[in-house]
């Protein structure tokens, strides 16, 4: 198809500085949780992105000096030429499709507490250092000697990126994460030298290190800032205004202006708590203070949002970290006219996990996201079937749908069954919470996709028996039947169920997503942790109970911590007049009250009740692969070649478990049998002597 000329906008070349992107497709950079340990799996994620159609493909964060580093958090390092052969692979990965390579290097300042380096950590002013995690050490302030030392090291890390390729070098002053934003904001800099005090003075590091990078490398690489857009911390800090200010007084400094909101929860938000193009507002207009181009973020994953912000004279270049990883192939999908096969990021956050949890990146939507290189899964190209033609996908969820989307891919004839009246799994129910409708797009996409294959039926309201699979006699089965909330208590805090009196109605998140939602005096227990608690908490409200939340947790809706939004989560609960009871435990259930006790002392409490929302753990809906198992004998008989339980009929978990397990199951179907060997690719580091 060709494209729609609509879309002919989005596909013009722009100059930046001395280079020029192919299109308006900027991926800006993102975390991927592999970073230096795992370069080769990073490089392959960005080629795919090269082939997808990008214009400008960023790395992630780059170290640019041993003396800031951001230990547990893996990304990237350009401590010393040690480090250049592995962005150089990147970059040239990048280039493969005629991609600019961009390198986000960043000084870390007070974002910094060299728990690796053990250096001291250097800030624009003394004070503790600023993460996540509240590290119990500070930062010492930087003299001018410090000051002319980062300028040299800004020049050896521009003068090793242009080495290794980069096309495009971004300073990084966004997100409370890059030393050129503590020296502008009045939260992190009192200096009183001409560093401190009038933005002019906060303004000097950053016109100087850009001077310096401009002097080593500008005639060959672009030298882009990438600021945020209003730190919102009040009257202290860096507001929309003064970022218009120091726009409007160094307009033309950078080749490119990047700008995103203040902190990375701001910027990165969730689509619970953000609308695509959610800093339109704040970026509005400050193109028109520069002659140079403007990128910006805004979870776009429409092309005709994406027109309207060029169209609208708000940017020059669309910026993308999640919608580039949900989809790598965006903007050759847009150019090869298939929007429709476009798989729209659902804006979960799963993909920050990896980061937060220093592990591998993962995304509800993309299953082969950081499996690129590891096991060698391109998100567009498929293995042809194996030696087996058949197969039989019970359960129409997560893990089924992208089972059956994959199977259907590699050629394989696929019955999708569902017991139930439409396609989605936990997904068709929790799209209809609080908040969690673009979430619905998990479901959509794929019924989209196996809508278009001619070799896989859906049936549904299909609840199969263990007969009934043996009867159809596929060749193989995929169970992906799912799970369902506890109705016991049992979870973290308590192994063994809680005391219940008959009395007292009790609930469970599926009794809630069916419609039947308690009223009056609702105890919530949360002993998940995740999202499920908070959004029901909402629900209940939204239905008019008065809701008390109890977790054992010292957080409400705990784990959203690595998603970026147990703040925010947090905060709509108090303003709905949610009653929040944290590091408390349910004991017992009885009638009209809750017994409490602190999960700390064990201090008891009481609150009185009308009704219980226990939302705890799930269980998997896994009887129909244990009755199949049974009947092994018979498998041969029936044509069977193999059964295997997928998703959250194996094991209960996020949605992009789900995803990730339908995929392989399809990726590996009549694959070879590898015994015992490592199913993936891993890098492991040479150590320097060894007795050989
Ligand atoms: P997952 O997240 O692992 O994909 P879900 O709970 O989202 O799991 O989806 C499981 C789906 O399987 C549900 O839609 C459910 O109706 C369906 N299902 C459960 N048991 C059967 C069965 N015996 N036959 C057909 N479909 C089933
Ligand atoms: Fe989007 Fe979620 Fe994938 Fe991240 S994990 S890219 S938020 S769908």
């Amino acid at each position: 198809m060709p494209r729609d000329s609509r879309y002919d906008i989005l596909f013009e070349p722009v100059d930046i500085g001395p280079v020029r992107a192919k299109n308006r497709f900027y991926q800006v950079p993102h975390c991927n949780g592999g970073g230096y340990r795992d370069p080769s799996a990073v490089a392959e994620m960005r080629r795919v992105k090269s082939e997808g159609g990008w214009g400008v493909i960023f790395t992630e964060q780059v170290e640019l000096h041993h003396s800031s580093e951001i230990t547990p958090f893996i990304e990237l390092r350009l401590w010393d030429d040690d480090d250049v052969p592995m962005l150089a692979n990147m970059a040239d990965a990048i280039h493969e499709y005629d991609a600019l390579a961009g390198i986000e290097l960043a000084y870390s300042g007070i974002n910094g507490p060299n728990f690796y380096t053990r250096e001291v950590p250097m800030a624009a002013t003394a004070l503790p250092i600023r993460t996540f995690t509240n590290d119990p050490v500070s930062a010492r302030a930087m003299t001018k000697r410090d000051i002319r030392d980062l300028r040299r090291w800004h020049r050896n890390a521009c003068l090793r990126a242009k080495t290794a390729g980069y096309d495009i070098i971004c300073l990084y002053g966004a997100h409370g994460f890059g030393v050129i934003q503590h020296f502008l904001s009045t939260l992190t800099n009192y200096r009183t030298d001409e560093y401190g005090g009038s933005l002019e003075n906060r303004a000097r590091l950053m016109h100087e290190l850009i001077d310096e990078c401009r002097d080593a490398v500008g005639n060959h690489c672009a030298i882009a800032l990438r600021l945020s857009l209003d730190e919102m911390t009040g009257s202290l800090g860096f507001s929309n205004d003064d970022v218009r200010e120091l726009v409007a007084l160094h307009a033309d400094l950078p080749d490119l202006w990047d700008l995103a909101h203040g902190s990375w929860e701001d910027c990165s938000g969730p689509s619970r708590f953000k609308e695509e193009a959610a800093q339109q507002e704040l970026v509005a207009g400050i193109r028109e203070l520069t002659r140079k181009p403007v990128v910006g973020v805004g979870r776009f994953t429409s092309p005709d949002v994406m027109v309207k912000q060029i169209r609208s004279g708000v940017l020059d270049l669309i910026g993308c970290a999640r919608p580039s990883i949900a989809d790598p192939f965006l903007p050759r999908k847009i150019d090869e006219g298939r929007v429709e096969d476009i798989r729209e990021c659902i804006g979960c956050n799963i993909c920050i996990t990896g980061d937060m949890t220093m592990s591998v990146s993962r995304c509800t939507q993309n299953a082969t996201f950081m499996e690129e290189w590891r096991r060698g899964w391109h998100p567009e190209k498929f293995a042809p079937r194996g030696d087996s033609q058949s197969v039989l996908v019970v359960g129409a969820g997560p893990a089924g749908m992208e089972a059956a989307r994959v199977l259907g891919e590699r050629g394989y004839d696929v019955v999708l069954a569902e017991a139930g009246g439409a396609i989605g799994g936990r997904v068709a129910r929790e799209r209809l919470l609080p908040g969690l409708s673009a979430w619905g797009r998990v479901a959509d996409y794929r019924e989209y996709q196996l809508s278009q294959m001619a070799n896989v039926e859906i049936y549904l309201g299909s609840e199969l028996s263990a007969d009934q699979v043996l009867e159809f006699g596929f060749e193989n089965v995929a169970i992906a039947t799912g799970a369902t909330w506890r109705r016991d208590g049992i979870a973290r805090f308590h192994v063994t169920p809680i005391p219940v009196d008959e009395a007292m109605p009790v609930f469970t998140p599926d009794d809630l997503m069916s419609g039947n939602v308690p009223a009056g005096n609702v105890v919530l227990y949360d002993d998940d942790h995740y999202y499920m608690g908070g959004v029901l908490a909402e629900l209940l409200v939204q239905k008019g109970a008065h809701v008390t939340l109890v977790t054992p947790s010292a957080y409400v809706s705990d784990w959203t911590n690595n998603t970026l939004e147990q703040g925010a989560i947090h905060r709509r609960l108090v303003e709905l007049g949610v009653r929040i009871e944290l590091n408390r435990a349910i004991t017992v259930v009885g009638n009209g009250t809750v017994e409490t006790a602190c999960a700390n002392t064990g201090t008891a409490g009481e609150l009185a009740a009308d009704a219980v929302v226990l939302v705890t753990a799930q269980k998997s809906d896994d009887a129909l692969w244990r009755e199949l198992s049974a009947l092994e004998d018979r498998w041969p008989d029936a044509g069977i070649r193999s059964v295997r339980v997928i998703g959250d009929a194996n094991a209960p978990a996020p949605i992009a478990w789900a995803t990730y397990a339908g995929h392989r199951y399809a990726r590996e179907l009549d694959g070879p049998d590898i015994g015992d060997s490592l199913p993936f690719r891993r890098e492991v580091v040479r150590p320097a002597s060894y007795r050989t």
